[in-house]
């Protein structure tokens, strides 16, 4: 057997070690005669994987004690729900618009009061997401409930490298963000943060999964209609078992924890997300033939998407991909061209490999 390197955007590639120490213990984890799938969740066997999956979780990414964190399903999508029907008291939300998932978040929150589109790069031409508004340029509103951002576009290949500071801007709303693409990849600054949730499956283990951070003091204010199991504060003063969690994928999100750890942690994971893309990058950049169309303070350490000069080439680049066990490197459908998706377990040889093969098929085809 040899694993391909994969460049899918989620679910995407784990970590190997990671794999095959769930295989080993698919049938009997640790001496207890069960599978981890077949364990009661209110188990003492899942009770001690949940407790450090939840300590390593809150080490890594350095949450301070005032966030909860809960684990839940629905994925980001079911967030774009959840989070309005918590937090806006039916009343007026502010939304940056910066690629397609913070657009969709937008037109979720309209089912649920009034939400605000206070900057959008989508007005700089081309509607195709290549910049990201100056906080300075928004318009925020004075009364709404929170400001939502998408911290890393995954589709536009767009990323904040710094949050935005709200209280800097004079606003008292705190901020809410979708990072389900690049937790994990880099240091959160919690002290800008109310409100942050992300999918598992792209830097934290397989789909099913939804980790939501929240401050305790935004808790408590769901409208009537909330279902219980989507109330954060009946997720959290239950400790995420209200219902019952996605086991498997904690246990797995577990695993993927260690081995963070076991990397150096967040910060030592940033410097290799940054050479990583800086291959890429520059990979890109050096030549006539491969194009990437985001402003450079802009781009996504975790995905890249990238144009061919001709768009006859993308069925045969595709094709010799797969021939160099290079996988789904196919862009997403409405921006088009090639998107490689760079995350935590993706090894620096992995991108290593793709610039080599990218290099070689520019002199076919250049
Ligand atoms: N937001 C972002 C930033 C994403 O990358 C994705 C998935 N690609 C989603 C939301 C939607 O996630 P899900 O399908 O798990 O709800």
């Amino acid at each position: 057997m040899t694993r391909a390197y994969n460049f899918s955007a989620g679910p995407a590639t784990l970590p190997e070690p990671v794999l095959a120490q769930a295989a080993a213990e698919m049938l009997d984890w640790r001496g207890s005669g069960m599978g981890v799938m077949e364990m009661s969740h209110r188990g003492r066997e899942f009770d001690e994987i949940f407790a450090r999956t939840e300590l390593r979780l809150r080490e890594l990414l350095a949450v301070p004690a005032e966030f909860k964190i809960l684990f839940m399903q629905g994925g980001a999508i079911a967030e774009n729900a959840i989070v309005p029907m918590n937090l806006s008291r039916g009343g007026v939300t502010d939304h940056v618009v910066t690629g397609l998932w913070s657009i969709k978040t937008r037109q979720e929150a309209l089912r649920y009061g009034e939400a605000h589109i206070v900057a959008s790069n989508a007005a700089d031409g081309a509607a195709n997401h290549t910049t990201l508004p100056a906080p300075a340029t928004w318009r925020l509103s004075a009364n709404a409930s929170y400001v939502h951002v998408c911290s890393n576009e995954t589709i536009n290949g767009v990323e904040m490298h710094e949050l935005p500071d709200l209280r800097a801007l004079g606003c008292d709303a705190p901020l809410v963000m979708d990072c389900s693409s690049h937790i994990g990849s880099r240091p959160i600054e919690w002290t800008r943060v109310g409100l942050a949730y992300a999918g598992a499956q792209k830097n934290i283990g397989p789909s099913g999964l939804t980790l939501v951070f929240v401050r305790e003091d935004l808790l408590g204010h769901a409208l009537p209609f909330c279902p219980s199991a989507f109330d954060y504060a009946v997720v959290a003063a239950n400790g995420s078992m209200y219902n019952t969690p996605p086991t498997y994928s904690i246990y797995i999100a577990g695993l993927v924890f260690e081995w963070m750890a076991a990397q150096g942690g967040v910060a030592a994971l940033e410097q290799r997300n940054i050479e990583k893309a800086t291959l890429l990058y520059d990979a890109i950049d050096g030549s006539a033939f491969y194009t990437n169309r985001v402003a450079r303070e802009a781009r996504s350490r975790m995905n890249v998407p990238f144009f061919l000069p001709d768009d006859r080439l993308y069925a045969p680049f595709l094709a010799g991909a797969e021939e160099h066990r290079l996988l789904q490197l196919k862009g997403h459908k409405s921006v088009g061209g090639l998107r490689a998706s760079i995350y935590n377990a993706m090894p620096l040889a992995g991108v290593q490999a793709l610039v080599t093969y990218m290099r070689e098929f520019a002199q076919r085809h250049g």
